[in-house]
């Protein structure tokens, strides 16, 4: 089953926790604090891979947890760090936020994407002994995991997309003139899912072609196929239509030819106002009484698009067609990829409930899950990040709470990752 659509949940895993430990050891009384370091959470990257052509996997597999990282223990030793866990998938994965629907990122060339970051793991109580502190009795949690709740949509990559009535030959034409072997039958809708062949035009010359399911009048409405796999020729650079203008099928070329443009600029008037070309195709079975190939080729030229005859089942004029097409795509640009829209909303402050205030002498710690997040979504050397720090802040009334504690001005305050002096 061919599957080019599918919602998932990502979670990246949650750093583990810093450790209060202090060291023992016979004969030596107070040893120093040696609490080590909780482990990283590991990350949710994606990766592409070229033996994978649908998202079928996803189906059955719906949400995605990367491990966490083990909190560090006494001894000074470090929580084990959470694995990454790397999803594959096919080229082409345009990643989209699930509720805005806005591209997140679009897997096309093959460079690995972390799409959720683990949580940093907390620190140990070793890193907050001081001259004066000598008895750290705190250690920072860690951080959470990010998570997010996904589409991955799969637009393949293709510099050709053929359109076109079923049963006009295009999947023919894709098998004669390229290494694909698409299903080729004589009834309508044969091809169920997107073909991709590569053509080899001569040396170093050389485009990716897709055939897709049929589209026909109508499919806005729901009929056939419907539209759903026009998404895969939306990143084209050139769209061939192709028209079966042997009258086989009872239906008239030219009627044919405006409907299947109606359907596109139903679709996307940006796929409709792509470069096209057009074929005639099934040339030999043209009855000779038949004036259906000349009423297309006037209609079409007179509409500025380059006309070719062809019959995909002889290769006659296959060849001639596919010179026309690299030429023409010599000078147009290059497939479409598309550019991140979504933007991770700041962090708003929480509940100070959910806040962990550890006091000792005049240092104070604050952590918990939201405080951390919020944190990393801060850029302290920009002035207008550290003022919507300070409001949501203050708006949840953490500075009321500390004040309430018996918090002095000269006191050391560490939000998290974040430390400064404490002044009213
Ligand atoms: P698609 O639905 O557009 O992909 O059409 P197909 O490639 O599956 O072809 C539909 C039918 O038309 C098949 O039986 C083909 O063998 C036949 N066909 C395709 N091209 C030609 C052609 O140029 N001449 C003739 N005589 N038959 C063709
Ligand atoms: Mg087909």
């Amino acid at each position: 089953m061919f599957v080019d659509k599918v919602r998932i949940f990502v979670k990246a895993g949650n750093g583990g926790n810093g450790a209060v430990a202090f060291h023992r050891e016979k004969y030596v009384a107070a040893g120093g604090p040696d609490g080590g370091d909780g482990g990283h959470g590991g990350s949710i990257v994606l990766r592409v891979d070229d033996n994978l052509s649908t998202l079928m996997d996803f189906r059955y597999k719906r949400k995605y947890t990367a491990p966490n990282g083990q909190d560090g223990q006494g001894a000074r030793r470090s929580g084990k760090r959470g694995e990454d866990l790397v999803i594959k998938v096919p080229r082409g994965t345009v990643v989209r936020d699930a509720e805005t629907g806005e591209v997140i990122r679009d897997m096309s060339s093959s460079e690995d994407y972390v799409l959720c970051k683990g949580g940093r793991g907390g620190w140990g109580n070793k890193h907050f002994a001081t001259p004066t502190r000598q008895v750290p009795r705190f250690a920072k949690s860690g951080a959470p995991g990010e998570e997010h709740d996904v589409i991955l949509e799969l637009k393949l990559l293709a510099d050709v997309g053929l359109v076109g009535f079923p049963n006009v030959g295009k999947s023919t034409l894709l098998s004669v003139t390229s290494n694909a072997h698409p299903k080729i039958a004589n009834y309508h809708f044969t091809t169920l899912y997107p073909n991709l062949g590569v053509i080899y035009v001569e040396d170093g010359v050389s485009f990716v072609m897709a055939d897709i399911p049929g589209i026909i009048e109508g499919a806005a409405e729901g009929a056939g196929l419907g539209h759903d796999f026009l998404r895969h020729i939306d990143r084209c650079r050139l769209i061939v239509h192709i028209v079966d203008v042997s009258g086989s099928e009872g239906r008239d070329p030219v009627e044919d030819f405006d409907r299947i443009n109606e359907e596109l600029a139903q679709y996307s008037p940006d796929l409709a106002a792509r470069p096209m070309l057009v074929a005639a195709n099934k040339c030999d079975l043209l009855p000779p009484d038949s004036d259906n190939l000349e009423r297309l080729r006037s209609y079409v030229t007179a509409r500025g698009y380059e006309f070719y005859e062809i019959s995909a089942a002889t290769t006659q004029g296959t060849k001639q067609l596919m010179r026309a097409i690299a030429g023409r795509l010599a000078s147009l640009p290059p497939v479409i990829v598309y550019e991140p829209e979504y933007v991770k909303p700041l962090t708003e402050a929480g509940s100070p409930d959910e806040l962990k205030i550890q006091h000792q002498d005049d240092y104070w710690l604050v952590t918990g899950p939201w405080l951390s997040r919020l944190i990393a979504d801060i850029n302290f050397d920009d002035y207008e990040s550290r003022m919507y720090f300070d409001r949501q802040l203050r708006r949840c009334g953490l500075f009321d709470r500390l004040e309430a504690q018996g918090i002095q001005d000269g006191d050391t305050v560490c939000l998290d990752d974040y430390e400064f002096t404490y002044e009213r």
